[in-house]
């Protein structure tokens, strides 16, 4: 069969003076001034509770965007209904119907609704208008139109045949609902993590990261205006432990889409198999979790891309991202130089709110992350295995704020070159520039991790001797490239050893995970 060639969705610029950018910030504005109350999404109703919670812009905490309504077991427990009424007639219904909702959803936000998902994101966790673009607009969309693409793609995957026989493969939903659960920090993650499983034919519990809900409800909308029938997402804000009581002890419990931390997965994997024998199948379990992501350069690598891929891989969107740089390997014959970029480079950074676009840098996503990561910076500045080059200063008076801050670790093992801190800190070992060898051991051992990494070389023997040395230690592999970025459709992405099932965001690995085929065979 043949639908729409998918292509990446172009990255509009927001240079000053733009269309897009002024409309932009038209909308940022106007969402900002109005607080709204946002429901839960249960079949076709919408679901409001006493317990209302409010929703804070990271970088202006006093400010509130509104309010969320906060549920309860009863509530999962009406979702799960309500997606397993709705589950024979989206299963029966055909791909070709279940495809044009998620195209129509594409086109939209391509269109009308990419300002107010872009300010949304922007707003609620704190993107740069250039990082919400690339996430809330290019991202979602490429999801939305290459996973049809894929979806196409596995529908026509058939067995071959005998003379007298014919046999054939049915790709049909799981038996059950799945549980959807998204982090606060790409809303492109919020979007595909629900349709993907839904777009082959499954009903779906979702529920968001609270940090994320102003822009999740906004996703939920713009799927209900492409056609998607009531009952098929059903999003609930209801505490992790009293979700996943009622979730995994049910028997229609058919599998969870999960983007979040190792910690919780982990959990979450070990009540699964306690529960196992509840289940009437045995649930798909697919996370996306950790990543201590790492730049290692070659003593040949060109300083001034090495010091770029630094930055930038380390502090967009401040350091948020689960495959940001935060611990890189520097030959010392590079050292001095790149040391020089990295610091020309982060004079150029603003830190402030979104709403004003020359800010490279906003705020961090809440007070949690902000004490985590002080705390981290507090150890560097106590200790003599570390020394700061950059950065090292945090405010929470008015937003989360924390400096781009750049450790020096004269232990390649000190706490900062091991452990996942998910905000704006980089740690940085300086390896004898002859110590190849020793070094690709020390990335590959360091941490327990295994989500993105790069190369910096223009010894073509290096880069290649480094791709083959680290094959486990990263399910995304650049060579003199920065660690973040994939594209849909071009670099699948994902992880494995403690990052995740590496069952590729963007590709027809992940949207294999959400049948369950049935083998035919015929006798003539
Ligand atoms: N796909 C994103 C990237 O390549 C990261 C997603 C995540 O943080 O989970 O940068």
């Amino acid at each position: 069969f043949k639908v729409p060639t998918p292509i990446n969705e172009p990255v509009k610029s927001y240079a000053p003076g733009s269309p897009e950018r002024e409309e932009l910030q038209r909308t940022y504005k106007e969402l900002k001034s109005k607080e709204i109350d946002v429901p839960m999404y249960i079949g076709g109703d919408k679901v409001y509770t006493e317990t209302k919670k409010p929703m804070l812009q990271p970088h202006d905490h006093k400010h509130i965007l509104g309010h969320f309504s906060e549920g309860d077991a009863t509530h999962v427990e009406q979702a799960i209904n309500a997606a397993l009424a709705a589950r024979e007639d989206w299963a029966n219904m055909s791909w070709e119907h279940r495809a044009s909702i998620f195209l129509k959803a594409a086109e939209l936000l391509a269109g009308p609704w990419r300002a107010r998902l872009n300010a949304a994101t922007m707003l609620g966790q704190s993107k740069n208008a250039y990082q919400a673009e690339i996430d809330s607009a290019c991202e979602l969309i490429d999801f939305l139109r290459f996973n049809v693409q894929y979806m196409t793609e596995i529908y026509q995957m058939q067995p071959e045949s005998s003379p007298g026989v014919w046999n054939r493969m049915e790709h049909r939903p799981l038996e059950g609902f799945v549980f959807a659960l998204t982090p606060f920090n790409f809303t492109a993650i919020a979007g595909n993590l629900p349709s993907s499983v839904a777009m082959m034919g499954n009903v779906v519990v979702w529920k968001p990261a609270n940090t994320q809900i102003y822009a999740a409800q906004m996703i939920m909308e713009l799927f209900r205006e492409a056609g998607l029938p009531d009952g098929v997402i059903n999003l609930v804000y209801v505490d992790g432990p009293t979700a996943g009581d009622v979730i995994f002890s049910h028997s229609d419990f058919a599998g969870i889409h999960f983007t979040g931390s190792t910690g919780v997965f982990q959990n979450i994997w070990k009540t699964i198999g306690n529960n196992i024998h509840k289940y009437k199948t045995y649930p798909r379990i697919v996370g996306e979790t950790g990543g201590k992501d790492f730049i290692l350069a070659h003593r040949s690598a060109d300083a001034k891309a090495l010091a770029t891929g630094i930055v930038r891989g380390a502090f967009e969107y401040q350091g948020q991202k689960c495959s940001a740089a935060s611990r890189a390997y520097v030959p010392s014959n590079l050292w001095d130089e790149v040391k020089g970029y990295i610091i020309e480079d982060l004079k150029s950074f603003k830190m402030g709110a979104p709403e004003d676009f020359s800010n490279f840098i906003n705020a961090v996503i809440d007070e949690k992350s902000f004490d985590k990561i002080a705390k981290y910076i507090d150890n560097a500045k106590n200790s003599n295995e570390v020394e700061i080059i950059a950065g090292g200063g945090y405010d929470k008076s008015k937003g989360y704020f924390v400096e781009p801050t750049v450790l020096l670790s004269h232990n390649p093992t000190y706490i900062t070159m091991c452990e996942e801190i998910f905000g704006p800190v980089i740690s940085i070992y300086v390896y004898d520039e002859n110590n190849f060898e020793e070094t690709l051991e020390l990335v590959n051992s360091t941490s327990p991790y295994a989500l993105t990494g790069a190369i910096f070389s223009q010894d073509r023997y290096a880069a290649e001797y480094a791709t083959k040395k680290l094959d486990q230690a990263a399910g995304n592999f650049y060579i003199n490239d920065k660690p973040t970025g994939a594209v849909v459709g071009q670099q699948p992405f994902g992880g494995a050893r403690a990052s995740g099932t590496n069952d590729k965001a963007g590709s027809m690995l992940n949207l294999l995970r959400w049948v369950s085929a049935r083998s035919i065979k015929e006798t003539f």
